[in-house]
């Protein structure tokens, strides 16, 4: 494993680097036990991808996103880093 998620030893570790600011969703890593597993199963089952991936690009982001692939990928187009 990469050396620098060495510091992740256990499933609930992620609640260290997720970016999910929604802590009233059951899924989110604060308030479950069981680590990105809920939030990514919910997500596949939704056809969405999880807000940590748009976070990444944008830490400021309105909560009001289109979470679907199509979004994420204009999302990702809208906010792509020049350079
Ligand atoms: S997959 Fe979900 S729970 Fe895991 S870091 Fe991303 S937003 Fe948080």
């Amino acid at each position: 494993m990469d050396e620098k998620y060495a510091n992740i030893t256990k499933k609930g570790d992620n609640k260290n680097f997720c970016t999910c600011v929604d802590y009233e969703c059951a899924c989110n890593p604060a308030k479950c036990s069981l680590g990105c597993t809920p939030c990514v199963a919910k997500c596949l089952a939704e056809n969405e991808i999880p807000a940590c991936f748009f976070r990444k690009q944008e830490p400021d982001m309105d909560r009001k996103q289109d979470y679907t692939f199509e979004g994420f990928a204009n999302f990702t187009l809208k906010h792509k880093k020049q350079g």
